[in-house]
């Protein structure tokens, strides 16, 4: 394992304390909004990071991380201390990735059309087992990005909701890039909306416990408007070089 001779011990002490810290400033935001720091979960966005430094996290705490790539998790997963910890897909996923991935998560967050849906459907099926999924929802309207059109959410959930080797359990949305707290809050809380909506419609074999939103640059703004699990990578892992 020649590796293993890389692990650079600060960077090891630095991921501790950066944990630590954004546990603390995750509880301290649900705290400010009214809300019981139990209901909002901390994931721990793992991509391009070594299996080392998310096993530190995990010995921290960490109970749920958020890998973006099929390949990539695949090939660290074996490395890695999952006894205690769930693992969820966030990433845009390939329909032709579906067979790999599907009963290798706990969660697929980042369902963005129906194509996909029913992929993970027929996968589900010939493993026997049900995919706990999240919708992801455009909410900026953006061209570049993948996900449901906020006004196509509720169609796609009744259609999904047929489905029964999936199981929606909520919503993800990745928001507009913004210059100030207040437009991503505006995003937030159209999200949030959305959410309480679709949760009052009592839709069979839906569940909308999960608001997956907020990351590292917004993620105090976005439990202010209700999230339920926030994913941060770079300020626990520090900055990412390439994607
Ligand atoms: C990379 C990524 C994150 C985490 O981003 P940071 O800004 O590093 O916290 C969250 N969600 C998704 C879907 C991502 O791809």
């Amino acid at each position: 394992m020649t590796e293993n001779l890389s692990i650079d011990p600060r960077r090891l002490r630095d991921v501790e304390e950066s944990w630590k810290r954004i546990r603390h400033r995750v509880e301290e935001a649900a705290l400010r909004a009214g809300r019981s720091p139990e209901d909002v979960r901390l994931m721990a966005v793992t991509k391009t990071v070594e299996a080392p430094y998310i096993n530190r996290a995990i010995a921290c705490g960490a109970d749920l991380i958020g890998e973006n790539r099929v390949q990539e998790y695949l090939s660290k997963r074996d490395k890695l201390d999952l006894d205690h910890c769930e693992k969820h897909l966030i990433g845009h996923l390939q329909t032709n990735k579906v067979r790999q991935i599907v009963g290798e998560v706990d969660m697929i967050q980042s369902v963005g059309s129906l194509k996909l849906a029913q992929e993970i459907e027929k996968q589900s099926a010939k493993l026997d087992c049900v995919t706990p999924v999240l919708l992801e929802v455009n909410i900026g309207g953006e061209q570049s990005k993948s996900g449901f059109a906020p006004q196509a959410v509720l169609d796609a959930l009744c259609q999904v909701s047929q489905m029964s080797h999936v199981r929606v359990q909520g919503l993800m949305t990745i928001p507009p890039i913004c210059e100030t707290s207040r437009e991503v809050r505006k995003y937030f809380s159209q999200m949030y909306e959305s959410f309480i909506d679709i949760q009052g419609k009592k839709i069979d074999n839906v569940n909308m416990n999960v608001l997956s939103m907020g990351m590292s640059g917004d993620f105090e703004d976005a439990i202010a408007e209700g999230s339920t699990l926030v994913r941060v990578g770079s300020a626990i892992f520090g900055a990412r070089t390439g994607r």
